[in-house]
């Protein structure tokens, strides 16, 4: 059988392009992508001719079989998503899981993940981490979520839509109370950004800014884990503010 690359690209800045991406996608014989138009343009930036065809979360099960018959027909095929890294809050799972157990070799194409070029220069703890990915869109289910990861230890990730951002940062400052965090916006681009500080400080750095691009929040353990959780969001908030946490 042929062999499937998992390859990562550019979250922005075109120059985090690997050289290693370039060879094995000018080399494969099918590159599955997300969204083939957008892609198409990368690849033609790095002059990569090869098929395209795409691979996205609702065509998953029909295309997957359909590139796992090519692997196993002895083609190999390099999956790329939109931006960094494929299988990270992307589609891709199903067919490297698919392609493990059908004996077909993966081989991944390291390169850039939002999370981890986040985590990078965020200066929160980096020793260990959680990768918390997209929280529920609807609040009542993000809330729930949120709070079963209040006694969390370690600096947790998430990925944010820009509009959703200040309710997320809201809610978590309700369920986690005054957090040390990091909103980590326009990685790699020209208005690439950390706003760091508590949640309330955060919060109202970003309050009233129209807030543009790709974010990723990152929070810190509860320094003093035990503390009653938190009811009043605008009380606290004030307060926090005051006593200029
Ligand atoms: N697979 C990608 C990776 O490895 O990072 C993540 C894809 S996920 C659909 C998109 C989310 O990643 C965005 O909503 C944002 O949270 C984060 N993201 C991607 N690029 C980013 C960037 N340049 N700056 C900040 N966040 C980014």
């Amino acid at each position: 059988p042929g062999v499937l690359y998992i390859v990562a690209t550019p979250i922005g800045n075109l120059e985090d392009m690997t050289f290693r991406a370039v060879r094995i996608l000018k080399e494969v014989d099918l590159v599955a992508a997300e969204d083939t138009r957008h892609s198409r343009k990368l690849l033609t930036h790095f002059g990569i001719s090869r098929p395209l065809t795409s691979y996205y979360d609702h065509n998953q099960n029909l295309k997957g079989n359909y590139l796992l018959e090519r692997l196993q027909g002895g083609e190999s095929v390099a999956l790329i998503s939109d931006a960094g890294t494929p299988c990270i809050s992307d589609p891709g799972y199903q067919l490297v899981r698919d392609a493990v157990a059908a004996g077909i070799t993966v081989v991944p194409v390291p390169g850039p993940s939002a999370a981890i070029c986040a985590l990078s220069a965020a200066g929160l703890p980096t020793d260990s981490f959680v990768f918390a990915g997209f929280l529920p869109n609807r609040s009542g289910k993000r809330r729930e979520k949120l709070a079963s990861l209040a006694g969390e230890q370690r600096v947790m990730v998430f990925y944010e839509s820009p509009n959703r951002l200040l309710a997320t940062l809201t809610d978590m400052l309700e369920l986690f109370g005054p957090r040390e965090t990091v909103v980590a916006r326009e990685l790699t681009k020209i208005y690439e950004e950390f706003i760091r500080g508590s949640l309330p400080s955060v919060i109202s750095n970003l309050d009233g800014r129209q807030i543009k691009g790709e974010v990723v929040i990152l929070v810190a353990p509860d320094d003093a884990p035990g503390a009653p959780p938190v009811t009043a969001v605008p009380e606290l908030l004030r307060r926090c503010l005051e006593e200029g946490l």
